[in-house]
C-alpha cells in the first residue's frame, strides 16, 4: 500500500519504520526541518521547537515502549543504546525507606531506559533516513485531506503546502494539536469523539550534565518524581551523563510564573534536600523550558459504532495524551504504531474492518490507561487545589478501592506496592490488575493504617515562596 504519514516525530517515524518493513511504501510529511543532526549533542541542541515543546522536557522509556521496541525494531533499540541510553534496574530505583530489596519474579520487565527525548528522535530519524521504503519529506506541512465524499468519507491522500500526496492509507501522527476534526469537516465528515480530563500541571524543565568525577547522591540512572504538598518535582537520568529536572506546579498556581528564570528554578529545587544534592554535582546545559496546556485526551475514530472516516488512522498523541509524570506517552505511541501494522496486515483490502479493528486496539491498549490517568489526576489535582488555592477539601477516597496515590505512597515501604507502581506506569496488563488485587489492596490499607513516612523532606510555604522571590 502507499501510506502517507503526517508528522515525523516519535509516532510518525516509528509507524513509518514498521510499515515500510511490512512492505508498504511510506511517505512521511513533517512540517519542521528535522533532518538528523550530525551527532547526539547536536540533536539535543536543536531539540527546542514550537510544534513539539515536549521534546526538551524530561522523558523516560518504560516497559511497554521497551518491549515493543526490542521485539519490533531491535536495530533501533540497539542504536538507542549505542547513542548513550542507559538501562536501570528496578532495584536501583528503590527508595532508602524500602527495607525488603530482594529481587522478585517479573523484575526483569520493570526496567527503565534513561535518555533525553531528543536522542530518541535522533535515533529514529537516522533509522528512517536509511530505510528503503520510507520517503522522508521535511518542511512539508499537511493542510487537509484528499477524500472521496460520503458518510464516512474515504481518505485518498493529503493536501500539503508542496502539493497533493495520493495514498491508500493516511496516518495522522501530527501530535497533541492534531487538526483532524477540522480536516474531516472540510471533506464532509463527522467529528471524532474526543474525551478530555484535566491534568492541570505546568512543566518547567531543564537539562544538566554530571560533573566528571563528582560523588553522586545515587546512581545516575535514577528517576525520583515526588508529589509534594504544593507541587510535583522530578529528576530523571539521561543519556551521555545528562540529567533532567522538572518543577511541575499547578498550571493555575501563578506563584510559579518566575520559575521560568534559571535562578528561581534552581532556588525552588534547592529547597528540597534530595534535589539540592543533585544540583551540587551537575551543571546546566539548557535554559529552563516551560510547557503548559497539558491535558489528558483520548480520541476515537469510531463514533456510535460507525467509523467517522475510512482509510485514515491515528497514532501517538493524536490518539491520546496523558500526564507526563507517568511516562506513558511513548508506550502508547509505539503500541499504536505496532497495532496499525497488524491491523493493515489483517485487513489489507477492507478499510471498514481496519477502522473497527484500530478502534478495538485503542479500546484495549489505550482507553483503560486514559481512564486510570483521569482518576489519578483528579484526586491529585483536588488535593493540590485545596492546599494551594484554598479550594474545598477533596472528598474522602472511596473505601472500596485503593488509589494510585495510595499505592505510590505505600510503595515507599512495601515491595509489592512499589512494584505495582512500576507495572502501572509501564502499562503492564491492565490497571485493574493492581486496583483489584486483593493482596495488594490489603497491604496498602494495612500500611496506610500503620502510617507511612513522607517520601521526601519538603519545604515550608515560607521557604518555597522565598525561593520563588529569589
Ligand atoms: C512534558 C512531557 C513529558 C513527557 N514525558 C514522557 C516520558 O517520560 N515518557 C513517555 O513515554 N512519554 C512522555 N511524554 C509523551 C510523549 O512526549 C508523546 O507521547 C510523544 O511525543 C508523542 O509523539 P507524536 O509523534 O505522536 O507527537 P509529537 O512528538 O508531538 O510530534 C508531532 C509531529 O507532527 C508534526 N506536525 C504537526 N502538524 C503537522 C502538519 N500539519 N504537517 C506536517 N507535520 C506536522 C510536528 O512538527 C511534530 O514533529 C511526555 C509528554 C510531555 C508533554
Amino acid at each position: 500500500m502507499r501510506i502517507a504519514v503526517i508528522g515525523g516525530s516519535a509516532g510518525g517515524l516509528s509507524a513509518a519504520l514498521l510499515l515500510a518493513r511490512a512492505g508498504h511504501a511510506v511517505t512521511v510529511l513533517e512540517a519542521d526541518h528535522l533532518e538528523p543532526a550530525v551527532d547526539v549533542e547536536a540533536a539535543a541542541a536543536a531539540g527546542l521547537r514550537a510544534a513539539a515543546p515536549q521534546i526538551v522536557q524530561p522523558h523516560v522509556l518504560l516497559t511497554t515502549f521497551q518491549e515493543i521496541l526490542r521485539e519490533r525494531l531491535p536495530d533501533v533499540d540497539a542504536r538507542l543504546r549505542s547513542a548513550g541510553a542507559v538501562e536501570a534496574t528496578l532495584q536501583s530505583q528503590m527508595p532508602p525507606t524500602l527495607a525488603d530489596r530482594s529481587p522478585a519474579p517479573g523484575d526483569e520487565r520493570l526496567l527503565l531506559l534513561m535518555t533525553r527525548r531528543q536522542t530518541v528522535d535522533w535515533v529514529l530519524g537516522r533509522a528512517a533516513t536509511g530505510e528503503p521504503g520510507v520517503d522522508l519529506r521535511y518542511g512539508v506541512r499537511a493542510e487537509g485531506l484528499l477524500a472521496d465524499p460520503g458518510d464516512p468519507p474515504r481518505a485518498r491522500g493529503v493536501r500539503t503546502d508542496h502539493g497533493d500526496v495520493a495514498a491508500d492509507v493516511v496516518v495522522d501522527a501530527s501530535g497533541r494539536r492534531s487538526p483532524l476534526d477540522r480536516w474531516l469537516a472540510a471533506v464532509g465528515g463527522r467529528p471524532t469523539a474526543v474525551s478530555t480530563a484535566e491534568c492541570g500541571l505546568a512543566y518547567f524543565g531543564r537539562q544538566y550534565r554530571l560533573r566528571g568525577g563528582a560523588r553522586l547522591p545515587a546512581p545516575a540512572a535514577t528517576r525520583v518524581v515526588a508529589g509534594l504538598d504544593e507541587l510535583t518535582v522530578g529528576i530523571w537520568g539521561g543519556d551521555n551523563a545528562t540529567m533532567q529536572l522538572v518543577v511541575a506546579p499547578l498550571a493555575a498556581d501563578r506563584r510559579f510564573a518566575p520559575a521560568r528564570r534559571d535562578a528561581v528554578f534552581t532556588a525552588v529545587l534547592r529547597t528540597i534536600p534530595l534535589y539540592a544534592s543533585w544540583l551540587d554535582v551537575m551543571d546546566p546545559i539548557t535554559d529552563v523550558a516551560v510547557m503548559g496546556g497539558l491535558h489528558n485526551t483520548l480520541r476515537r475514530l469510531v463514533v456510535d459504532g460507525r467509523p467517522v472516516v475510512l482509510g485514515l488512522h491515528t497514532v501517538g498523541d493524536a490518539v491520546c495524551t496523558t500526564n507526563p509524570t507517568f511516562g506513558r506517552g511513548l508506550s502508547m505511541t509505539l503500541h499504536g504504531a505496532a497495532d496499525l501494522v497488524d491491523v493493515l496486515a489483517a485487513h489489507p483490502d477492507d478499510p471498514g474492518a481496519q477502522a473497527l479493528a484500530m478502534d478495538r486496539a485503542v479500546g484495549e491498549h489505550v482507553a483503560p490507561w486514559f481512564a486510570d490517568q483521569a482518576v489519578s489526576d483528579a484526586a491529585r489535582l483536588a488535593m493540590l487545589r485545596h492546599t494551594v488555592l484554598g479550594a474545598p477539601p477533596p472528598p474522602a477516597p472511596d473505601p472500596a478501592r485503593v488509589t494510585f496515590g495510595q499505592i505510590r505512597q505505600v510503595g515507599q515501604v512495601d515491595p509489592a506496592a512499589f512494584r505495582a507502581v512500576w507495572r502501572l506506569m509501564g502499562m503492564i496488563g491492565r490497571p485493574s490488575d493492581a486496583y483489584d488485587d486483593p493482596d495488594l489492596v490489603a497491604r496498602v490499607r494495612a500500611a496506610l493504617a500503620a502510617g507511612v513516612p513522607p517520601a521526601l523532606r519538603q519545604p515550608t510555604r515560607a521557604q518555597l515562596e522565598a525561593a520563588l522571590a529569589a
